[in-house]
């Protein structure tokens, strides 16, 4: 998969290269493609940003440079262009699978009060929000939605398992986990867990996250 990123803050992305993400990227799992905006700016000072028409609080980002920035990108007509914004989708576990059926993803993050509405009208395919919030940008919105989707693409994580049993994978919160030592501080594992007997550990862990789920989220135990 290809993830090309419009920000006018590249060095908030250095930090993709740790973890996991980093080493998918060097292992050439996924290619990530950081684009400055501010290189498109046809502006002699290489402005990006100008007061919004109508009057109000707070600078826009205009629309040329990342306009030319996202048409200069190869094959950026197929690729799906998502505008990271408070206004869009809220970015839920299910939207993370159907994001990785993608090749190609354009991520255009957004500064300021956002950006001038007809780059999105000619360009974006979906707006997308990581929550109800408001945030100064968005470049963690778009490198949370590169970390879920890293973690779907094979060989990124070491345990093909590990996208399957845990939360949201099956509309449940996830059960508790313990490892070694199995007493501390007096508190101790579940005897269940130290049984061996794998038909009623995974009863076990099949309650607790129902019980868990019903506490904290009864909204997703209904769906
Ligand atoms: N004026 C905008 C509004 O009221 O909806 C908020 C702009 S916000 C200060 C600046 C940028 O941060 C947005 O253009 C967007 O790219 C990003 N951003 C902020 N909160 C976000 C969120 N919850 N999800 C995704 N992106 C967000």
């Amino acid at each position: 998969m290809r993830i090309d990123v419009l920000t006018l803050f590249p060095e908030m992305f250095d930090s993709l290269r740790a973890s996991l993400i980093g080493k998918a990227i060097n292992k050439n799992l996924i290619d990530i493609n950081i684009i400055n905006i501010r290189d498109y700016s046809k502006d002699k000072h290489k402005k990006c940003d100008d007061y919004t028409f109508g009057g109000g609080n707070g600078m826009l980002m205009t629309p040329q440079p990342i306009y030319d920035a996202i048409t200069s990108i190869e094959g950026y007509e197929k690729a799906h262009k998502i505008y990271l914004s408070p206004r869009g989708k809220v970015f839920k576990q299910n939207m993370v699978s159907s994001l990785t059926n993608f090749d190609h993803l354009i991520l255009l993050c957004g500064h300021y009060e956002g950006v001038d509405q007809r780059v999105i009208d000619l360009l974006i395919d979906e707006e997308i929000s990581i929550g109800d919030f408001v945030l100064t940008g968005g470049e963690l919105p778009a490198m949370v939605i590169i970390d879920c989707i890293s973690r779907y693409i094979p060989g990124v994580l070491g345990n093909s398992e590990s996208v399957v049993d845990e939360s949201f994978s099956d509309g449940l919160l996830e059960y508790p986990q313990y490892t070694r030592p199995s007493e501390f501080m007096g508190l101790k594992v579940p005897e269940v867990l130290i049984s061996g007997d794998h038909e009623k550990v995974r009863k076990w862990r099949e309650e607790e996250a129902k019980k868990i789920t019903k506490q904290r989220r009864p909204d997703i135990m209904k769906n």
